[in-house]
């Protein structure tokens, strides 16, 4: 334990969090996060009818203020005064993808906002194919009041000590790293980062969150089943943890038992995307994942697109809530099981029994590391003219970088930008040659993916399993 954080704790929650939020900074999270709060009560009618209402204002406003939807609605004959359920747009064949989104360009955003007040993110799909969506300042804050919400759900009240592991933005200065620390130490967590994930990184990092009194870690997959590999292999002594959150991933079961025998607590899934931030996550009775249904309306569809229960489906969300730019019936590329069992805990809000994600893989070094795939992604992004990047790792000193390109710049402004963002793979002695292609082929399975491993012993995750 941790004298300072287990200190804090309360008086982050109590104190420090209404004022820093509601008085000091005037923004809407605190707003939020209560009224979130008090609809993780409502009864599942009472959620309908408010998503019923919500998807309507949504219609309306798409078709008043966004380009791209006034055209659609109109091409397919939709009166959005009279939708109030997505079947009615599911008939008029209405949908839309990380291609459309790419195509429709700022035709997309709503005109009652201005593009440079707006946040971003980045796209962190399977297909390295770069995508921005953008989210208001309001809608960014409901995000991370729905964070808070479903952390309540595992017993991670606010405030909690808990260590982040995450990726960050590639080529930070001293001065950015240090005011990122400080943002999450403020929030009672300690911030580490996901991309150096060799076995010395890793046993340093257990005794860091020892250190830190952390209660919870949230993180990648990759990244605590490589630390809980280590716990096992070196004996270390796991902190003490309430609870493991992992995202941005797909969990398998052997995952799971790993990582639970080693840190010997819960392992919690989440599902979570670039596009929506926190979709879906369990509870403490980890019998499903909870939909938050009041800001998301989650359908899994067949081949058809018609609603499907039980059985693996495409997952199409529609965002009730960001005005800034409009996600209607979104089909996001990941699949999922919907389930109609109702979860012990007593809460409404329907469950996906499973995420069928995206699959990682790690680059190697020749000294043992393990850098997480997700570190390409950050790292080449937001190269400018970059339509889609594939990386292949086929010796450990070598990887190919392949690059469709837009000819918006010049390759050679992009071959640069590269260049530089990957500059630090030196000190791990992994050289790279970029190569210019017309187009990047997709695997066998359907889906890009953005890192390659050709190394002999890569066979790539196990065959999938379905519960
Ligand atoms: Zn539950």
């Amino acid at each position: 334990m941790n004298v300072f954080t287990s200190a804090y704790a309360p008086v982050y929650r109590n104190l420090v969090f209404p004022f820093y939020e509601g008085v000091l900074r005037r923004r809407s999270i605190y707003g939020r996060y209560r009224r979130l709060s008090e609809a993780s009560a409502l009864g599942i009618g009472e959620l309908r009818e408010m998503q019923r209402r919500k998807l309507n204002d949504l219609l309306v406003y798409c078709n008043e203020h966004v380009p791209f939807y006034r055209e659609l609605f109109a091409l397919h004959g939709v009166d959005p005064r009279g939708v109030f359920d997505v079947e009615a747009l599911r008939a008029k064949e209405i949908s839309t993808s990380k291609p459309i989104v790419r195509s429709a360009g700022e035709s997309l955003l709503s005109r009652e906002f201005v593009k440079e007040d707006l946040h971003n993110s980045a796209t962190s799909g399977s297909t390295g194919t770069p995508v921005l969506f953008y989210m208001s300042r309001d809608n960014w804050c409901l995000r991370m009041a729905t964070k808070y919400r479903s952390e309540d759900w595992i017993g991670k009240p606010l405030g909690t000590p808990a260590t982040l592991i995450w990726g960050h933005k590639p080529g930070r200065t001293q001065q950015a790293v240090f005011k990122n620390s400080l943002y999450w130490a403020f929030q009672n967590y300690q911030f580490l980062s996901a991309f150096d994930i060799g076995e010395e990184s890793l046993v340093a990092a257990v005794a860091s969150i020892r250190r830190h009194g952390s209660r919870f870690i949230e993180s990648y997959v990759t990244v605590v089943y490589l630390m809980a590999k280590a716990i096992a292999k070196y004996g270390l002594e796991p902190p003490k943890l309430d609870g493991i959150v992992v995202g941005a991933e797909r969990l398998y079961d052997f995952q799971k038992e790993e990582i639970e025998r080693s840190f010997r607590c819960p392992v919690f899934n989440r599902y979570g995307a670039t596009e929506f931030s926190n979709v879906a996550s369990e509870c403490e009775k980890r019998e499903g994942l909870h939909v938050n249904m009041d800001n998301l309306w989650v359908e899994v569809v067949d081949g058809d697109d018609r609603p499907v229960t039980g059985v693996v489906g495409d997952i199409v969300i529609t965002d009730l809530e960001n005005r800034a730019m409009p996600l209607i019936r979104y089909k996001i590329g990941d699949r999922g099981v919907m389930t109609d069992a109702a979860c012990s805990c007593g809460r409404s809000f329907p469950m996906l029994r499973e995420v069928i994600g995206r699959i990682s893989e790690t680059l190697k070094t020749g000294d043992g590391q393990e850098i997480h795939d997700m570190y390409f992604l950050w790292k080449l992004s937001r190269a400018p003219g970059l339509v889609r990047f594939r990386v292949t790792q086929d010796s450990l000193t070598h990887i190919r970088v392949e690059i469709e390109h837009d000819g918006s710049v010049d390759r050679e402004a992009t071959t640069r930008w590269i260049r530089e963002a990957l500059s630090d793979l030196e000190r791990y002695r992994i050289s790279h040659t970029l190569e210019y292609v017309d187009s990047i082929p997709l695997t066998g399975a359907g889906k890009m993916r953005f890192f390659v491993s050709e190394l002999a012993g890569e066979t790539g995750a196990p065959g999938q399993k379905t519960r």
